[in-house]
């Protein structure tokens, strides 16, 4: 987790902007976004935000299933 050194482009399949996030790959695709098979995910700016708004709207659901 954390930051990236510059010049590491985003791992998502079709963008190639610089990333400015390392997450784990693993996550970054159960959130919906296309990347490659390693361990690490690079995520632009833009990526991140879509990546966050994903796992937020999950979370909400979970504690909805949770309550109902
Ligand atoms: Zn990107």
């Amino acid at each position: 987790m954390g930051r990236v050194a510059k010049g590491v482009k985003c791992s998502v399949s079709s963008c190639g902007g610089e990333a400015m996030r390392s997450l784990s790959a693993e996550k970054v695709r159960a959130a919906g976004l296309k990347v490659g098979s390693e361990r690490r995910a690079y995520l632009c700016k833009e990526h991140y935000k879509e990546y966050k708004k994903k796992t937020k709207k999950d979370k909400q659901l979970e504690q909805w299933r949770y309550k109902a």
